[in-house]
């Protein structure tokens, strides 16, 4: 989907805020850390090479979920270490050696695949991280006798062991004990290797800020790098993180209906009293879902409540006053006293920050900023 650029709806992304936050991640954890932005999924979306352009100084590498998105990045001129964090089809292994893109081993029969699809790749090139599943249950190997092995395969293959990794299911928890357990068996793999790679490697946002003395060789920064907290409400920032989101929209109809006139599909909303209505065009499509109405919007510093349902394209909100066609509306972000937070949403919809924001749709227009 292409963005609509003539619509007022906008994100408007910070990127000096972005900055600021790896800035004081690092800070919080000492300036030696080598952090690997984590830009899946467009920049959690932020937009990944926006994003990426603007971390590349402060940051040693970047992650993605797929070869796509590396891909995405290694065409827009991005020459730091990429990192593929899930296996990617076998028969495409020779993009990734071309491009320069480690991939991450999830297993050993995984790399069986790859191993027949090696005929004029130089696998001197081939940097691989093996996955460990340490007690997240996805991907990864279970045993270092496993890991083992897939290093003595890629050897034969002259492939390059780059790296060794898990993944936390519980970082952003009060509770402790899934995560002492992961670490435990991750430190054993670890020690039983045959060697260890130049990347050792744990910790996300999550483990990075409540448990940073499992950071080791690199971090991969995602959700704090935009200006979120991983745990929603349930944990404390340690540092100081400013959201770079914000998203507005305009008025672009205003009417007053009157008492027992209706809004919307299914005519879910029926007016108690005569209403101002006003109609912002942002809507299921662009990831504003349905389960929004009854939250809010800011229209000249107040809360605006949204009523009737969330069509594809549009939504309406009740107003207190008649206002100008034109006037600006904020769905994420400041407008005066108030402020609507990504996690106020999350709370809203029963879900995470990070849902909220990947799922704004590219038909959203970005815009950046600095500062
Ligand atoms: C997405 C992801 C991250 C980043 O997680 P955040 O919580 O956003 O910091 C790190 N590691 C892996 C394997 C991931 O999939």
């Amino acid at each position: 989907m292409k963005p609509s650029t003539h619509r007022p709806t906008q994100a408007i992304i910070n990127l000096a805020a972005i900055q600021a936050n790896i800035e004081n991640f690092k800070k919080y954890t000492g300036n030696h850390t080598n952090i690997w932005a984590v830009v899946k999924a467009n920049g959690y979306g932020h937009g990944a090479n926006d994003v990426a352009q603007s971390a590349n100084d402060l940051v040693s590498g970047f992650c993605v979920s797929n070869l796509d998105e590396a891909i995405e990045l290694r065409s827009h001129g991005i020459v730091k270490p990429i990192l593929v964090l899930s296996g990617i089809v076998p028969e495409d292994i020779h993009i990734a050696v071309n491009l320069r893109i480690a991939v991450t081993v999830p297993s050993l029969d995984w790399l069986k695949l790859v191993v027949q699809h090696l005929e004029d790749v130089e696998t001197e090139h081939l940097k691989y991280h093996i996955k460990v599943d340490s007690g997240m249950g996805r991907i990864g190997v279970t045993t270092a006798r496993e890991a083992n092995e897939i290093i003595a395969l890629a050897d034969q293959s002259g492939m390059v062991f780059d790296g060794i990794f898990t993944h936390f299911a519980t970082a952003d928890e009060v509770a402790q004990e899934k995560f002492e357990s992961q670490w435990t068996k991750f430190e054993s793999i670890v020690s039983d290797l045959s060697r260890r790679p130049q990347y050792v490697h744990s910790s996300n946002s999550a483990a990075g800020i409540w448990h940073k003395e499992t950071i080791q060789d690199i971090e991969r920064l995602g959700d704090a790098m935009y200006g979120l907290n991983p745990s929603g409400q349930t944990l404390e920032m340690t540092y100081e993180i400013t959201p770079a989101l914000e998203l507005k929209s305009e008025l672009t109809h205003i009417k007053t209906i009157e008492k027992g006139a209706t809004v919307g599909y299914g005519a879910a909303f029926v007016a108690e009293k005569p209403t101002i209505v006003g109609t912002v065009p942002i809507g299921y499509a662009d990831g504003w879902t349905r389960d929004m109405t009854g939250f809010y919007v800011l229209v000249n510093g107040k809360k605006c409540p949204i009523i009737g349902r969330i069509s594809m394209d549009q939504m309406t909100i009740a107003l207190n006053e008649t206002l100008p066609i034109g006037t600006k509306v904020t769905l994420i972000g400041q407008d005066g006293d108030e402020k609507i937070t990504v996690d106020d949403i999350a709370v809203h919809r029963g879900t995470i920050n990070y849902e909220v924001v990947c799922l704004l749709s590219d038909r959203i227009k970005r815009i950046y900023i600095n500062g």
